[in-house]
């Protein structure tokens, strides 16, 4: 496959080159396992195809990237981040045909896929500036005469796992980790959003990235992403996706293995009646229902001070039937696309059912948009339900659709202890002006990321990461980085001794 060929033609060329393809030792194959067919979810077409590694092929990927983990961990770190500085280049370079891909078979507005492709470049040019910084230490000594080096060592081979949600981000930063630290990565994207991964490594080959730095291996989780985790030569699991699927990787790890988990949530925004209503409206649906909802930190539920509640209950309500649901090749600037697959619309559905049955007030949407434009794909309107309780999945479950509880409370203590009442702990948002209620909250509540009088949660120069059944370990910020590396104390004694 031409690494070049395809930087001017239609989506149909670029993805049909990418068709059945596996990312091996620094070139495409051809895939030789059974075929399974991957859906535009607007429209329901089917766009391509990938091919399900077979174990002779996810063992020449492993195999590649252990023999190339010799030399590219050897590498200067300039030289590592000259790699990923071009890298990110590129990918800016293409980020409208690579959107168009990530849109074809994720369903969110281009020009929101675009936008997510232009953040994949971003991190790839701080992951260059990060390779260039990491250092060791030398730790005070116990003894005269000895001096106490601590360096850090790349882990090894990474099996990178991911979901659908974020098709570029979520590979791309688990690729620039690995890239930036010397270690080499052999990743296995959502069944349903491959194409995207695919048109990275294309990116990789055209940056000069060595072979068998970067390797793609498409196919059913429970399959290749199970055979990664299970594969002695498998140093590192990176994966993001469901908790029940992270803590059965935890479970089923033949080996010792380093992990890292960024798995579900089922994130609490609270307003309390000294904040910003307009804002906090906004706020809310931007975070409640960008990306359909399909998001980690997806504001699921919402718990507001009583005096206020009334009142941004109808804001809230007001504010989502005026988004606008399209196809999201035809309509790029819509608000939301279709939802990726059958799947999390029917989990939206039982959701909600469940909390009308259970007496929540229907404030908006709850149905499916009516035309011939959406009749095809897996669409829904943006839908809020109000005077919600605990007893309903809405505020207790993750429901990664375009779904959003509200619960009305009397004093912060209430707020805080039904926003913790969570066997998750992702992310927070917080909206007041009162500067001890900001202080009480950020303090209590018992998430890894918590924003306050905003809702963008996460920035590439800070640690990223849940609590509980949300994960363990990081992405992003220094600490996501030292992820990727083994310590080696190494103590040297000034002279000879027995
Ligand atoms: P999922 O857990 O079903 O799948 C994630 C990945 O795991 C896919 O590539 C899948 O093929 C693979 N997989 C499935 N079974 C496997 C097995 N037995 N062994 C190895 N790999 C296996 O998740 P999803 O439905 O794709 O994504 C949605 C979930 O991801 C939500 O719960 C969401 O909250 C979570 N998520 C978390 C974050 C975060 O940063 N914490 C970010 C995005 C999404």
């Amino acid at each position: 496959m031409n690494t070049q060929h395809e930087k001017n033609n239609s989506l149909f060329e670029s993805i049909a080159a990418l068709e059945g393809a596996l990312f091996i030792d620094g070139e495409f194959r051809k895939g030789t396992g059974a075929r399974l067919p991957v859906e535009n979810p607007a429209n329901g077409e089917v766009i391509g195809h990938i091919a399900a590694a077979t174990p002779a092929e996810i063992e020449a990927a492993v195999s590649a990237a252990r023999r190339a983990f010799r030399l590219w961990s050897a590498e200067l770190p300039k030289t590592r981040a000259r790699a990923l500085h071009r890298l990110g280049e590129l990918i800016a370079e293409d980020a409208l045909n690579m959107a168009k891909i990530m849109t074809s078979e994720q369903g969110k507005p281009l020009n929101e896929a675009k936008g997510e492709i232009l953040k994949l470049a971003e991190a790839c040019h701080f992951y260059a500036e990060e390779a260039t910084r990491v250092h060791g230490e030398i730790v005070p000594n116990d003894q005269h005469g000895f001096q106490s080096l601590v360096v850090r060592e790349p882990v090894g081979v990474v099996g990178a796992i991911t979901p659908w949600n974020y098709p570029a981000e979520l590979v791309g930063w688990k690729l620039c980790a690995s890239l930036a630290s010397g270690c080499t990565i052999v990743i296995k994207p959502a069944e349903i959003t491959p194409f995207t991964a695919l048109a990275i490594a294309e990116k990789c080959a055209e940056a000069g990235i060595p072979a068998g730095v970067v390797n793609v291996l498409t196919g059913k989780g429970s399959l290749i992403g199970q055979a990664l985790v299970e594969h002695p030569q498998v140093d590192k699991i990176a994966f993001t996706g469901s908790s029940a699927v992270g803590l059965h990787i935890q479970q089923s790890c033949p080996q010792v293995k380093r992990l890292s988990l960024e798995l579900g949530g089922n994130c609490p925004m609270i307003v309390t009646a000294s904040a910003d209503i307009p804002a906090a409206v906004k706020g809310a649906v931007r975070r409640g229902f960008r990306n359909c909802g399909q998001i980690c930190i997806a504001v699921n539920r919402i718990y507001v001070h009583r005096p206020v509640y009334d009142d941004f209950v109808s804001q809230v309500g007001a504010a989502a039937d005026r988004l606008v649901l399209g196809n999201g090749l035809e309509m790029p600037d819509a608000d939301l696309g279709a939802m990726a697959s059958a799947e999390p619309l029917n989990k939206t559905r039982g959701h909600l059912n469940d909390a009308l049955e259970k007496g929540a007030r229907l404030i908006a949407g709850g149905k499916a948009p009516e035309g011939a434009h959406y009749a095809a794909g897996y669409f829904f309107r943006p839908t809020v339900v109000a005077d919600c309780t605990h007893e309903m999945q809405v505020m207790t479950e993750e429901t990664f659709g375009p779904l959003v509880g509200i619960m009305p409370f009397d004093r912060v203590e209430e707020a805080i202890a039904l926003a913790n009442d969570t066997p998750y702990g992702l992310a927070a948002y917080v909206y007041a002006r009162d500067l001890t209620e900001i202080h009480t909250l950020s303090a209590a509540l018992d998430y890894g990321n918590v924003a306050i009088n905003n809702v963008d949660a996460g920035i590439m120069n800070a640690p990223y990461g849940g609590r509980k059944q949300s994960g363990v370990g990081y992405e992003h910020g220094r600490e996501g980085l030292l992820e990727y590396f083994n310590f080696k104390h190494i103590r040297l004694y000034h002279g000879v001794r027995g």
